[in-house]
């Protein structure tokens, strides 16, 4: 290592993302010194990305600086809760200065802009991988728990399903029309955290959850805390013209029912509150769609455009199994 560990962080991670009059004490010290606002609960998660589960090691690093800080943003809009604070632990096979340099500002311009400070972390060496612990706000009482959908509520889902995993197959061959290949490889690789759609839904919603296993899987978690089931419609499906198509071809519901990576949210909320959600995100970019409904049972399942139903499980659509 021609810089020390020391000279690293420095150089890297120092000064990075935003900066805010709550971080009292950042990088440098043993401990990171922030003051919670009065009156807001602490919401905190944290994820890693492991180099060969994750991604691969020839992955641009910009782009890896930004999904490691998106995947964990997204938890926090899952929640409701409004980003401030973050922590980087990092373990690197080396210290590759061109890839460092790219990490950081891929993490910095997304941290900056969605306002979070990056206060401390560790660095160590070993096997590339990524952990990313954050840290937001949110006003007691607003979180937007897992465990908060009833029968008859709708189902929603932001933006589209499928891309991510789409761009995964194409990733392994699979063609996909050239023109489709850019939106939905930045898709799997760029994913924007709902922030701004979330701030809109606290305190609207009954359940939220971000999409990071797949449609079935992540909706799944909302009924088995809830103690409901999901009834949801393949045809009102949100789908990209390039996932449209890979369905069509090959009649497999799969990428959109269980596709990972794609982290929007989905969210249930009382049918009597719908005209309230639909003015409190009009003049989003990112759209909200309906896609069924919760129902007293458990589990969730899907009708097909044909009338046939079937279970959904974390794996897909069973009849893809
Ligand atoms: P200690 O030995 O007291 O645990 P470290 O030597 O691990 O401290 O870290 C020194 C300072 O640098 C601490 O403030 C720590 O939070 C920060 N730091 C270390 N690695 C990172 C990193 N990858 N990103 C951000 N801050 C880091
Ligand atoms: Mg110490």
């Amino acid at each position: 290592m021609s810089l020390s560990e020391f000279d690293l962080i420095r150089a890297y991670f120092a000064d990075i993302g935003a900066s805010r009059p709550d971080v009292l004490l950042g990088v440098g010290d043993d401990c990171a010194l922030l003051r919670v606002p009065p009156g807001r609960d602490l919401a905190v998660s944290i994820d890693t990305l492991v180099c060969g589960s994750h991604f691969l090691p020839g992955d641009d690093p910009k782009t890896l600086g930004h999904k490691s800080l998106a995947v964990n943003l997204s938890d926090l809009a899952a929640m409701g809760a409004e980003p401030a604070w973050a922590t980087l632990s990092l373990t690197l096979p080396e210290v590759d200065a061109e890839w460092l340099a790219a990490f950081s500002q891929g993490f910095s311009t997304l941290a900056r802009r969605t306002g979070i400070a990056l206060v401390g972390g560790d660095t160590t060496r070993g096997p590339l991988s990524i952990s990313i612990q954050v840290q937001g706000f949110v006003e007691p009482g607003k979180a937007m728990r897992r465990s908060g959908a009833r029968p008859g509520d709708l189902i929603y889902v932001s933006g589209h399903l499928g891309d991510a995993a789409l761009a995964l197959l194409a990733k392994r061959g699979v063609p996909v029309a050239p023109e489709n290949l850019p939106g939905i490889m930045d898709r799997l690789h760029c994913p924007e955290p709902r922030l701004d759609l979330s701030a809109r839904i606290r305190g609207i919603a009954t359940a939220c959850i971000d999409i990071s296993d797949g449609l079935g899987a992540d909706l799944g978690h909302i009924c088995e805390s809830s103690g409901v089931a999901a009834l949801i419609l393949a045809a009102s499906l949100p789908l990209s013209p390039a996932v449209r198509d890979r369905i069509a071809a090959t009649g497999d519901w799969g990428i959109a029912l269980a596709g990972g990576d794609d982290y929007e949210l989905c969210l249930t909320l009382p049918p009597e509150r719908r005209a309230e959600l639909e003015s409190a995100i009009a003049g989003l970019a990112i759209g909200l769609t309906p896609i069924g409904t919760v129902e007293a049972g458990a589990g969730v399942r899907c009708m097909m455009p044909d009338g046939s139903v079937s279970p959904v499980t974390g794996r897909g659509y069973d009849h893809f199994r």
